[in-house]
């Protein structure tokens, strides 16, 4: 390792560096790799269920708990320890991302001391399988809708939960198909004839022998595009019985009688602060996602390093491919994306780490929390299945051998874009959150209440910085102006560019959805119409956000080898981004033929000033060499071998 790489991995692996390095040396590759052979669904599912078992056993998973709950109290440890097991099989990552944080994380969050009590202990050692049973059928994206109810039944002092229709069936449900034991169902609560919107029950689905219990029926997803060590499944219930004490009551609760109560009397902001606790699934669903593009770089990186293809004319020896500008292109401005998005990623996780661990409940924060872990899972994830992609085509037909890891993570990492809030949606939300400057007078959340208060508070909107502000303006402040003679290096003016880019989306789009509140219009059409416009503003808030990331950890980096390489990479992210976007800003008179045709040259110079440091640039990932294992690494000596 060179001093430049282990100052470079200093930067990336952040405030949890520690726990980092203890999974890099405690998590034996034998043990957790992705299975080396093609194996049957059942052996698939055996082979993850043991290796979440070990995970149990290590102790780790205590982590995710706060102490008075009986953990560790390390929000930001344990879900650096979860994207960490994104470099391993990501089945693993997700069964034990199922069980513990999202079933584990429905009952801490949503639950009692009741519930903790009873349950945790059992939750956190692996004992009690759980699921985590939101999505019907017929409701995804629309959770609000679901259809299962659960009905009280003040004779028996017991909750009815039943499936009312068969697009109420829970489909997809991780750890369902074959281990889950105990679900955390979402449901509408009903009592004395009163729906009180959604809220979770725990229902055992399973008894000890693993038989489903009466009126409970599991099915199986069966064969999915990837994550095949996932047993997902689905569960239908037949007015199954569960004590009153089963709802999770912390937002909503049902005394003997019937009466509910809330302490969050609205009931939309009650749902979407229930919600909002289980914001911790996104997170780490973006940071898994970040770790597999970064095995995917550091694989088609180092391939290209020692590949070659096509000696030059008279030359002697052929061109190695990271040598030609086409295949710098495709893996460094993604490789510099990746460092910005990791770096995004751990002040996520450090903002998430503080509003959840902190005594009191700061409501702004956890809007903010909200938004931006939204945000950074959908360019994240999306970002994974694009640059996965270009590693696989980077490597050839090698990259399409399954022994090569890429076709796998390829399949597996696919549906990060769908769960944990499909992507499209979620942006959508970003940008909600940003038309409404994060009040929670929000009100009703449905599209045409938003629209209404959207159209009404624009005004008010502002670009919210998140890092580094003083930093941030010193260096807009210092800019010289538009398209300015010091370049398109210039980081102010790359700052500038991105905050303008934001704020002209932003006023434009309040000034779109300003015709809805006319009541001669029709609210939802309004909002329909302008969806593109409301994509590119989140697209537009979250590339800002990153590059602010980037550029904080940039001015905090104390090595000057690595700051001045790290400010190379921030400047390839900026710019990469701005030539995506250049037919914005062209049409938007932001930057002149002249500046464009600048940004591009900029690009390819920083594609050759940094195609030297690239092996560094993947080596400071610090994925340790044996959880590499592929034989695309090994080329070089195989190429020798064969003369
Ligand atoms: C492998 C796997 C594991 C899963 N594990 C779990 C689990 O453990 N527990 C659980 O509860 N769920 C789980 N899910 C379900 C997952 O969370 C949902 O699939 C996801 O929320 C999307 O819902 P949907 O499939 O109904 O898609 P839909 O919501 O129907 O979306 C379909 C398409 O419509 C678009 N769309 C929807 N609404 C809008 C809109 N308003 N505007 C514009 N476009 C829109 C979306 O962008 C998307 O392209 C899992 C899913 C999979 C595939």
């Amino acid at each position: 390792m060179t001093d430049l790489t282990t100052a470079l991995r200093h930067t990336l692996d952040g405030r949890w560096a520690a726990v980092r390095d203890q999974i890099r040396g405690e998590f034996d590759p034998e043990r957790f790799a992705p299975p080396s052979q093609e194996l049957t669904m059942e052996e698939y599912r055996e082979r993850v269920a043991k290796q979440v078992q070990l995970i149990a056993e290590s102790g780790h998973p205590a982590r995710g708990f706060p102490k008075s709950l009986g953990g560790n109290g390390d929000l930001g440890g344990s879900v650096t320890a979860f994207e960490m097991l994104g470099h391993a099989d990501l089945s693993v990552m997700v069964k034990a991302g199922v069980h513990w944080g999202l079933f584990g994380g429905a009952v801490a969050n949503l639950g009692t001391q009741r519930h903790h009590a009873a349950y945790l202990p059992s939750i956190i050692d692996g004992t009690l399988p759980g699921c985590f049973a939101m999505t019907e059928t017929g409701h995804g994206s629309d959770v609000q809708s679901l259809g299962t109810t659960a009905t009280y039944d003040p004779a028996t002092d017991e909750l009815v939960v039943h499936t009312q229709t068969p697009a109420a069936r829970k489909d997809y449900i991780g750890n369902a198909a074959r281990d889950g034991r105990m679900a955390a169902v979402f449901a509408q609560l009903v009592s004395r004839g009163e729906s009180h919107g959604v809220h979770c029950v725990l229902v055992p689905i399973r008894d000890e022998a693993g038989s489903a219990l009466p009126g409970v029926t599991i099915g199986d997803c069966g064969a999915k595009a990837g994550l095949g060590g996932v047993d997902n499944g689905r569960l239908t219930f037949d007015h199954v019985r569960v004590p009153r004490t089963n709802l999770l009551n912390r937002y909503g609760d049902l005394d003997e009688t019937g009466v509910y109560t809330s302490p969050i009397e609205n009931p939309t902001r009650r749902f979407f602060t229930m919600l909002g606790t289980l914001v911790r699934g996104r997170v780490s669903v973006a940071g898994a996602a970040g770790a597999a593009t970064r095995t995917a770089l550091t694989l088609a990186v180092t391939y290209a390093g020692h590949r070659r293809q096509f000696a030059p004319p008279g030359g002697a020896e052929e061109v190695l491919l990271l040598d030609y500008r086409a295949h710098q292109r495709k893996l460094l401005p993604a490789l510099a994306r990746t460092y910005a998005l990791q770096l995004a990623q751990n002040q996520l996780v450090s903002l998430m780490h503080d509003v959840q661990s902190a005594d009191a409940v700061d409501e702004h924060a956890q809007r903010e929390l909200e938004a931006r872990a939204a945000g950074i899972k959908a360019v994240s994830t999306s970002h994974a299945t694009a640059t996965i992609q270009t590693c696989r085509e980077a490597c050839g037909g090698a990259g399409y051998l399954a022994v090569n890891r890429l076709p796998m993570l390829k399949a597996d990492t696919d549906v990060f874009t769908t769960f944990e809030g499909d992507n499209t949606v979620l942006l959508q939300l970003v940008a909600k959150g940003l038309l409404t400057d994060y009040r929670d007078e929000f009100g009703s959340l449905d599209t045409l209440g938003m629209v209404r208060f959207g159209a009404r508070q624009f005004a008010g909107a502002v670009i919210e910085r998140t890092a580094a502000r003083g930093l941030i303006q010193r260096l807009i402040d210092a800019a010289p102006g538009r398209d300015s003679e010091s370049g398109p290096r210039d980081r102010g003016w790359q700052l500038e560019l991105f905050e303008d880019r934001e704020k002209h989306l932003l006023e434009t789009l309040a000034m779109r959805l300003r015709k809805a509140a006319d009541p001669e219009s029709d609210a939802f059409t309004v909002f329909n119409d302008a969806q593109d416009h409301v994509l590119s503003t989140a697209r537009a808030h979250v590339d800002r956000v990153v590059l602010e990331a980037f550029v904080s950890a940039v001015d905090e980096c104390t090595d000057a080898g690595a700051k001045a390489v790290l400010d190379q990479v921030c400047d390839l992210y900026a710019l990469s981004t701005i030539e995506t976007e250049k037919g914005w800003y062209l049409e938007h008179g932001r930057i002149t033929p002249a500046r464009s045709k600048q940004v591009t040259a900029a690009v390819n110079d920083l594609c050759a000033a940094l195609r030297p440091r690239a092996q560094e640039l993947v080596d400071a990932f610090g994925i340790p060499e044996s959880w590499l294992g592929t034989e695309l690494l090994e080329e070089p000596a195989r190429a020798f071998a064969q003369g």
